[in-house]
């Protein structure tokens, strides 16, 4: 998806239409003790033993895993008057963003 590197959108700080960046948000790392995490079941002794253990086995491709091929973007709007304005708001799903 294509999107432009500065919109026209309102401001909720200077109570006008500005100009604002936008930015596609990092996701950053996930946590690794999160629910349903693999480290979580390994401190449970999930993963020793004998016979299959479903989703804590071993898999061998790890492109099985991945099923989604879009995400939200979640997209981060900076005002260029005051800097501070920053909206966040999510879109649609999309493979892959374009800022031109
Ligand atoms: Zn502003």
């Amino acid at each position: 998806m294509k999107l432009p590197k500065v919109v026209k959108r309102y401001c909720p700080s200077c109570r006008i239409r500005t100009e604002q960046k936008v930015k596609e948000q990092s996701s950053g790392r996930a946590s690794t003790l999160k629910r349903g995490a693999k480290q979580r079941a390994r401190l449970r002794g999930l993963n020793r033993g004998i016979g299959n253990k479903g989703r804590f086995s071993r898999l061998k491709n790890q492109a099985k895993m991945k099923r989604k091929t879009t995400k939200k973007t979640a997209l981060v709007y900076t005002c260029t008057i005051c800097g501070k304005g920053k909206d966040q708001k999510k879109g649609k799903r999309t493979g892959k963003l374009v800022l031109e």
